[in-house]
């Protein structure tokens, strides 16, 4: 089966088309949280995404639109960020964040948006804080989002500690019998100071991923974020893939 793996399209409709786009044939599309918060498209990001055969997790832009975070806990511009969502939310896009569940297991994966401890809330970004993680969940690999950086987690059988490996564009790679925790990186709001839009597809018979990026249409969704007078800032951030 070929997956389609994204996470964080942030409601950022020219990048989740772009990911469509290019991702070419696929199965079936598994997607980590926050399909809505700070972009101008939540509704339409939800119903091209159910235009697809999927499966999907909350995240905590996904939550805090159907008021179950304080939004005390989000800085300025997320929280008006947030507080238009939730403006502009139809209720049968709550309805669908609401039936999503906090995990999600498939096969030798476990889905989540921010960490199997955490699954909302916590950022997977260094060796210390993976390895926290490895046993937290059963499969042997785990899908996370959040941090809108892609990366990969190993954890060989007897080794000391686990390794952190950038990912390889474009290039299939087998992942072996280690434990692995990988994240996709950002489609809608990528931080990695690369501003085109990045995912990965995962082929579950050979058990090998390829992540890949894809350029859209920032200025569109630039132009469309200042027409629904979201903050500035985060309309400005999307160029420079912070
Ligand atoms: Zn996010």
């Amino acid at each position: 089966m070929l997956v389609l793996v994204i996470s964080d399209a942030h409601a950022n409709l020219e990048a989740l088309n772009a990911v469509l786009g290019d991702a070419g044939e696929f199965d079936v599309i598994w997607s980590l949280g926050d399909i809505v918060g700070y972009g101008p498209d939540p509704n339409e990001c939800i119903a091209r995404l159910s235009e697809y055969p999927h499966m999907a997790v909350p995240g905590n832009h996904d939550w805090a639109a159907m008021d179950r975070l304080d939004l005390d806990d989000f800085n300025p511009d997320a929280r008006d960020a947030n507080l238009w969502t939730r403006a502009h939310m139809e209720p049968t896009s709550r309805e669908y964040l609401e039936a999503l569940p906090e995990r999600h297991v498939e096969g030798e994966f476990t889905l989540v948006h921010g960490s199997p401890h955490h699954p909302i809330w916590e950022y997977l970004l260094s060796v210390d804080a993976a390895e926290r993680n490895f046993c937290q969940y059963e499969t042997r690999v785990c899908l996370v989002g959040h941090s809108h950086i892609p990366l990969i987690f190993r954890d060989a059988p007897g080794s000391r500690r686990c390794e952190l490996l950038p990912p390889t564009e474009g290039q299939w790679v087998p992942l072996d019998c280690a434990r692995y925790i990988i994240n996709p990186g950002g489609v809608g709001q990528p931080r990695d100071r690369d501003p085109r839009a990045a995912y990965m597809l995962l082929d579950t018979a050979q058990t090998a991923i390829q992540h890949r990026r894809v350029p859209y249409d920032v200025e569109r969704t630039q132009a469309k974020m200042r027409a629904a007078s979201l903050p500035p800032r985060l309309a400005r951030r999307l160029q420079y893939g912070l």
